[in-house]
């Protein structure tokens, strides 16, 4: 659907999430090969229903080795090699836990004690066993189940980009609802909002000005329940089983690759502002914002994006790392 003179929304609802592609020629086939590749990779790696090849994996944890596509391989080997670093708050065997706790799904609610510790056992990324020669996945342990949902749309995003770039498409924008992928520099830049935490869904923190790069925000607002006056969400610690539970409220990671931008943020959601700024120390290419209860904005550093706060009940605080 045409929104001005000159760009082309195009909008969908694929893996739970509102889809929109933007670009600048009216090209309706395009926008539905995107979609339809999204909904390839969503069938590859959904946890939400029974069949998958991820569920297929999971259907046979503490069985046998299941021989999955190349696509499905290399991203849980990518998963898994995020999962396995010193002190990661990224694990992909998470999966019995997110089921366990239902978070954003109906029926979501606070799994006694016990259930999570038992739980905890059976999360180890180490028990995700590779077999590169047979391109295949084993879970060692029974009731094991890996979970993409922090890391696929960061694959599918960088997808649809190459797809575009094949196309011949020089400037276009894929949102999948969190995970923004840019091509090419429309009037200099993209401007791509920061949302408020706990806010109208319009109402934007800030804004950062990209070319070329993906923006990529995890937040404690978007999935969240709340039970005897606390609020509980998505993003798990793998440690405890419990939601994370530190001072922020959001983090956007900007960088060429939607899938670094999606591990980047589960990892400094992790480690928090401090840990945070000091593991991007030598990482030119991966930049943080942080966005904090005490309302503070914290960019870790600003090489590859400008940013702009465009609310002023926020601080904004330029780290020099
Ligand atoms: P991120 O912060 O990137 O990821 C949070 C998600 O990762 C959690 O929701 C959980 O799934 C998982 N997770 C939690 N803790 C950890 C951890 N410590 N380490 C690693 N992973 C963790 N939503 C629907 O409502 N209905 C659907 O049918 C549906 N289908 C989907 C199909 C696919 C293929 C994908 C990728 C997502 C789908 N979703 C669906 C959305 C999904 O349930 C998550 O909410 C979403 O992927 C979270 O993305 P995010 O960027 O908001 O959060
Ligand atoms: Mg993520």
């Amino acid at each position: 659907m045409p929104t001005d003179d000159s760009v082309y929304s195009y909008s969908a609802v694929l893996m739970g999430s509102p889809i929109l592609l933007k670009l600048f020629s009216n090209n309706q086939p395009l926008a539905s090969h995107v979609f339809n590749l999204i909904k390839h990779y969503e069938d590859l790696f959904t946890v939400n229903r029974a069949d998958s090849q991820v569920m297929d994996i999971n259907h046979a944890a503490g069985q046998h080795p299941v021989k999955v596509t190349p696509a499905v391989y290399q991203l849980i080997k990518c998963a898994k090699a995020a999962s396995i670093l010193p002190g990661s708050a990224f694990n992909l065997a998470i999966g019995p836990l997110v089921k366990r706790w239902r978070i954003g799904f109906k029926g979501d609610s606070v799994p006694p004690a016990d259930e999570i510790i038992t739980l905890l056992t059976i999360t180890q990324p180490e028990d995700v066993i590779l077999n590169d020669a047979e391109c295949s996945v084993f879970l060692a342990r029974e009731g094991m189940e890996i979970d993409l949902g922090a890391i696929a749309k960061g694959y599918i995003a960088d997808r649809v980009r190459d797809l575009l770039q094949k196309e011949g498409v020089t400037e276009g924008l894929i949102n999948l609802g969190g995970n923004v992928q840019t091509l090419g520099t429309p009037q200099g830049s993209w401007s791509i909002g920061l949302k408020k935490p706990f806010s109208t869904s319009d109402a934007l923190v800030g804004a950062m000005e990209v070319s070329h790069k993906s923006v990529v925000t995890s937040g404690t607002y978007e999935r969240y329940f709340e039970q005897d006056g606390q609020r509980y969400h998505h993003i798990l610690n793998p440690q405890t089983g419990y939601p994370l539970d530190n001072e922020l409220d959001s983090v956007t990671i900007i960088s060429t690759d939607s899938l670094d931008g999606d591990i980047w943020t589960t990892l400094m959601f992790g480690a928090g502002v401090e840990k945070g700024c000091r593991m991007l120390n030598g990482r030119d290419d991966i930049e943080a914002i942080f966005v904090t209860k005490a309302r503070e904005v914290i960019l870790s550093s600003q090489r590859h994006y400008r940013f702009t706060l465009l609310d002023d009940s926020y601080r904004l605080i330029e780290r020099t790392a």
